[in-house]
């Protein structure tokens, strides 16, 4: 199978933030590969705008080390680099201050797609906002992409909605999320929506429970003290397992039309039911083998910031009332894996007799190995009877697709490219970031006034027991955490 790929318009693309980390590991190899497979036009540059001063030619240094580091291995034809280098451009700029603007307006041009990566801390958004405006940097074709956290609060995502709104039409803001941007989620719209067998089954009257699992076998290490001030809830569950909840639980939109599908999404957040205490657990980790412990890594022997979350989520609408989605995520677990399983009720009535609980259960896994697996029961094979036994229909891409299966584009390259076509599909809206943070932050607060302090779970483990427990009282198991 040939992949096939759309070039796009030509473009200037500034990254503010050029120089930072998620610029050298994501955005600027992604951009490279990319520009391997044949997808950047000509005349497209990319303008790094970061506080270091260096010229051109150091940013190019910069970067080309960047990809060498962080590029995946994937290799061009010889010379390809030096041809993505040549479209590289650098211009020392203050966020909060005058140094650069002028030269950076000098640079822009005018008949091609202008776009604004803001790659820098959320506290920079409205300083850049403002220059790109003051310095006549932007007209209504032009975008602006801005990072994760958007906000830490309802509050504060209220108030960057509103400082990027002065300046933007909704239409020119691209909200990253970038588990959006992964081959697998975007299967998930295409199976459901795109066969006849699963979106008849996909209610509460078939549908027994849903997981959604992101294990992650690092922990916090380095960004200890900056992640205790956000922790799993803000920093998983309210942005990632919250988009995967939605696509999972949307209703079919009318077409595949960026806000068909986010205003689908945001009435799936709207009917989340507030979570009861006794429905969350909570934890952090303890030191092992892996690394020190949670509160050692987090410079605070008394954090109260959790590694871990479990919740069972409700979500009060016709589709769903009764079905409940268990969501988790944490650090230092025992494998490295995000998976989103669907499990189906037992039937109402078994011909075979006793071997009444074979159940169907779909699994879509985002990461190790993204692909699909349906369990479907069968015959055993062989004389002696009716056995039934469960096997999988497995379709792992790489498997099914050969090399362009396994040859997955990066969740971040393949964003970039839909804000330089203008497809706001996979972004996230302004009112459903807020619409989330409604939801979470009685959660939040509910700890904070509560005093709660979460379970410890050992490092490597697949988290505290309480989690466990809060499905076995459901009469349900997790699946198991495995690569
Ligand atoms: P970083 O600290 O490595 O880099 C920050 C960049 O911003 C640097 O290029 C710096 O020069 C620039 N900068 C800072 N202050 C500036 C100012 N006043 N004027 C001009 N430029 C300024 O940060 P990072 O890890 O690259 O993260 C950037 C953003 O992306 C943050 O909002 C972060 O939360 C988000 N993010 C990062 C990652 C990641 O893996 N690193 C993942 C998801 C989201």
């Amino acid at each position: 199978m040939v992949s096939r790929v759309i070039p796009v318009d030509p473009f200037d693309l500034v990254i503010f933030g050029g120089t930072g980390d998620l610029a050298r590991r994501k955005i600027l190899p992604g951009l490279f590969r990319r520009f391997c497979a044949g997808q950047m036009p000509k005349d497209a540059r990319i303008i790094g705008a970061a506080r270091a001063d260096m010229d051109a030619a150091g940013y190019r240094a910069l970067i080309a080390e960047a990809i060498a580091e962080f590029g995946g291995g994937r290799t061009c034809e010889d010379g390809t680099l030096d041809g993505f280098l040549e479209r590289l451009h650098y211009v020392p700029i203050d966020a909060r201050g005058e140094k650069g603007w002028a030269d950076l307006a000098g640079l822009m041009r005018d008949d091609v797609v202008r776009a604004y990566y803001f790659s820098v801390g959320p506290s920079l958004f409205g300083d850049l906002a403002q220059r790109l405006n003051a310095h006549g940097m932007t007209d209504e074709a032009s975008r602006i992409v801005v990072e994760k956290p958007f906000g830490r609060d309802l509050a504060s995502a209220k108030a960057l909605n509103k400082d990027l709104a002065t300046y933007f039409d909704e239409s020119q803001i691209y909200r990253i999320d970038h588990y959006l941007g992964k081959e697998t989620v975007q299967n998930l719209m295409a199976v459901r929506f795109g066969n006849m067998l699963f979106e008849p089954l996909w209610n509460s009257q078939y549908v027994d429970h849903i997981q959604i699992t992101v294990a992650e076998t690092v922990g916090v290490g380095g960004r200890g003290e900056y992640y205790d001030k956000s922790g799993a809830m803000r920093d998983m569950v309210q942005n990632h397992l919250m988009q995967l909840l939605c696509l999972i639980a949307m209703e079919p939109p009318s077409k595949f039309d960026p806000d068909a599908v986010r205003d689908e999404k945001l009435k799936v957040i709207r009917a989340l039911d507030a979570v009861e205490p006794h429905h969350i657990v909570r934890g952090q980790y303890e030191a092992g083998d892996e690394g020190p412990g949670y509160r050692e890594e987090a410079g605070d022997p008394r954090s109260r910031t959790e590694s871990y979350i479990a919740m069972k989520v409700g979500i009060s609408n016709w589709r769903w009332a009764g079905t409940p989605f268990y969501l988790r995520t944490g650090k230092r677990l025992k494998a490295r894996s995000s998976e989103i399983t669907v499990v189906f009720k037992e039937l109402n009535h078994s011909i075979f007799g006793e071997q009444q609980d074979h159940r169907n259960v779909l699994s879509i896994r985002l990461q190790p190995n993204e692909g699909i697996t349906l369990g479907v029961t069968i015959k055993e094979p062989g004389p002696g009877g009716m056995r039934l036994v469960d096997v999988p229909l497995d379709m792992t891409f790489a498997d099914a697709l050969g090399e362009d299966g396994a040859d997955q584009t990066d969740a971040y390259e393949r964003l970039i490219m839909d804000v330089i076509r203008g497809n706001q599909t996979l972004f996230m809206r302004g009112d459903e970031v807020e619409a989330a943070w409604a939801w979470t932050d009685p959660i939040i607060d509910g700890w904070d006034a509560r005093g709660d302090v979460p379970k410890t779970y050992d490092s490597g483990s697949e988290g505290p027991v309480d989690a466990v427990q809060m499905l076995a009282r459901d009469t349900r198991v997790w699946r198991k955490v495995a690569p």
